[in-house]
């Protein structure tokens, strides 16, 4: 029976991406009623948004899908190393299809607001469609990266032409051919989306403010023989990918960075460069801790850029030098630095030249006026609580979260915070989340909440809380661990940079993937030290 129509369930979850559909099956699977609320009209979160053009994951497909039911892994199979945005999709709607879950999700419904009632420690959960329901346990599977970020730019409202966000993108895509196109922004989603859209535009003007480090995807179709092998071999490639630092099996060379030949030293360079992507940021542990590391993968990677680009005056200004390698995520390309030999593409440096307004048929910066037909907008997100923040929660005494992380987000363990008990959050701040594989990171964190929900109802309790002194540990122990790495020089949206006004933390566990789900489990073991276990008076 579908529970759309329950007003009082065990679990509201609130997203219905990848982490908030394990969610359900989770905890349906443990015999709870859950109620699954989804602003979208459909399944898939990230990737039912982000349609732009060359929208692919950057952590391989075959590591980037779930891996709590082997019956899932066989019977799907990826076609490329890096899969586009619409497989993804296809796989979520598989799976959602599968495990019968659109049943209980009550989707183009956004949660407004979740109060607590301190005497029941039962939650009231509000949506947009002013509905209201009520439950014991509430899970944000909101996402890190659902809160789309558009600057304030002066004008921009004035503008005549077309106006894209990478995003939100029409569903029935884009042509750009034979129109003048601006892309603002040369982050993850501008670095894809550029060298597609440069072969449609008539002209392409690219805005960019901080140059990015991308390295190729070396993205192509698998073998079959590379299928059969994942396939035969998955529980191995999973167990290293548990154990890693970033959610995927691959490890980093054994040797740190200075100790290594020149010889040995350049021969990793190259296999990473050749895995392509993100994952060159940890060719070697000390990579992301060392400075000099850090210097050698940089100059490695500014060789290989230099040979791509014909114009050296471009290379100046497409290659970063305001911080370290990996201090933001590395972009994972296509072709990202070839598209500015290209004669229909204009590169502009906001840096030197600001845009200062738009107008109804164009920008305008410092220097210049830019007539353009269409514009998008690839400026990133209100990383991992802007969407938090559009939720009134009301936890004890009528405390708002929001007003408790006006100085930056507090929790422990990235699960919950303290004055909000039975509130968890999934992949939410104070975790690695964005910093791992995020579909085994979503896993593993709702494995923990239902674990924490079964241990409460062997021990007749109602519901769990961390303590005040656990959240405050917990992130003094973030901060600490974040300020020995070179992560908090960088101003990027892991520190809140990317919104004007937004306090300055770096807002994950920097810890490694494995390390942390170590410090969870054992958490756990011990009766869930740091938190308190309540029963109604
Ligand atoms: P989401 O997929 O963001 O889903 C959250 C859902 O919650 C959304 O559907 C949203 O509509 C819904 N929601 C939010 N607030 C409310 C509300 N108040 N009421 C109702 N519904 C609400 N990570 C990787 O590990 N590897 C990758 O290769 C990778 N590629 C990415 C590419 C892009 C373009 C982007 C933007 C992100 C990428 N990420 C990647 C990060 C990605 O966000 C995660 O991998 C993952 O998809 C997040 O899943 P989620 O379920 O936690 O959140
Ligand atoms: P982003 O990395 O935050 O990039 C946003 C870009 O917009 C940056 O270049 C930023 O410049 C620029 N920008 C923002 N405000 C601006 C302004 N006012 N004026 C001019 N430029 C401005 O966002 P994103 O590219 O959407 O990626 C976000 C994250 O999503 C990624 O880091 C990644 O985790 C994930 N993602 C992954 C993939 C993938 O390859 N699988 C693809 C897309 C996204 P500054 O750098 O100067 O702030």
């Amino acid at each position: 029976m579908s529970s759309e129509s329950k007003t009082s369930v065990d679990v509201v979850v609130v997203g219905a991406g990848f982490a908030g559909l394990y969610a359900l099956h989770k905890f349906r699977s443990q015999g709870l009623s859950v109620r699954v609320f989804e602003g979208a009209p459909d399944v898939g979160g990230t990737w039912y948004y982000n349609r732009y053009p060359g929208a692919r994951c950057d952590v391989e497909s075959v590591d980037y899908c779930y891996s709590f039911s082997d019956e899932l892994q066989q019977e799907w199979t990826w076609t490329e190393k890096y899969a586009t945005q619409s497989e993804i999709l296809a796989y979520i709607n598989w799976v959602a299809d599968k495990l019968d879950l659109r049943r209980d999700i009550t989707f183009n419904t956004r949660v407004t607001g979740a109060v607590l009632d301190e005497q029941r420690l039962r939650w009231t959960v509000s949506t947009d469609t002013d509905e209201t329901v009520e439950a014991r346990f509430v899970v944000m599977a909101t996402g890190p990266l659902s809160a789309a970020m558009t600057p304030d730019f002066k004008g921009l409202d004035t503008f005549g032409g077309e106006v894209y966000h990478t995003a939100h993108w029409p569903h029935e895509g884009v042509d750009f051919t034979g129109k003048r196109v601006a892309v603002i922004g040369t982050g993850s989603s501008g670095v894809q989306s550029i060298p597609i859209i440069a072969e449609q535009a008539e002209h392409l003007y690219v805005f960019q403010r901080t140059p990015n480090y991308s390295v190729p995807a070396g993205n192509r179709p698998l073998t079959a023989e590379e299928i059969a092998d994942t396939k035969a071999n998955y529980a191995e490639r999973r167990r290293m990918s548990w154990r890693s630092g970033g959610g995927s099996p691959h490890v980093a060379h054994p040797k740190l960075t200075m100790e290594a030949t020149p010889e040995e030293r350049r021969a990793a360079f190259e296999k990473r460069w050749e895995l392509g992507g993100v994952l060159f940021s940890k060719t070697f542990t000390d990579q992301m801790v060392s400075l000099e590391a850090n210097e050698e993968a940089r100059k490695f990677y500014e060789e290989k850029i230099r040979s791509v680009i014909d114009d050296p005056e471009l290379a100046e200004l497409l290659i970063p030098n305001d911080h370290p390698i990996g201090t933001k995520r590395i972009c994972t390309d296509s072709n990202y630095f070839q598209t500015f030999n290209r004669p229909n593409v204009t590169l502009i440096s906001v840096k030197k030249t600001p845009i200062e307004s738009i107008d109804a048929t164009g920008i305008a910066t410092s220097e210049a006026h830019f007539e353009i037909d269409a514009l998008v907008l690839a400026t990133g997100f209100d990383a991992m609580t802007g969407t938090l923040a559009k939720i009134d929660i009301v936890g004890r005494g009528g405390r708002r979260l929001v007003d408790d992380w006006v100085d930056g987000p507090r929790t422990y363990l990235g699960l919950g915070t303290d004055g909000f008990p039975n509130l968890f959050l999934v992949s939410g701040p104070g975790a690695p989340a964005v910093l791992a594989n995020m579909v085994l990171h979503a896993e593993a964190h709702v494995n923990w909440i239902a674990d924490a929900i079964e241990y409460l109802d062997d021990g007749g309790y109602d519901a769990i809380e961390p303590t005040t002194e656990a959240v405050d540990n917990w992130i003094a122990e973030c901060a600490q661990r974040a300020e020995a790495t070179l992560f908090t020089r960088a101003n990027s949206w892991y520190m809140g940079a990317n919104v004007p006004g937004k306090p300055r933390q770096f807002m994950l566990f920097i810890g490694g993937f494995g390390t942390y789900l170590d410090i969870c489990s054992e958490v756990a073991a011990a009766g869930y030290k740091g938190f308190d276990l309540l029963k109604v008076p």
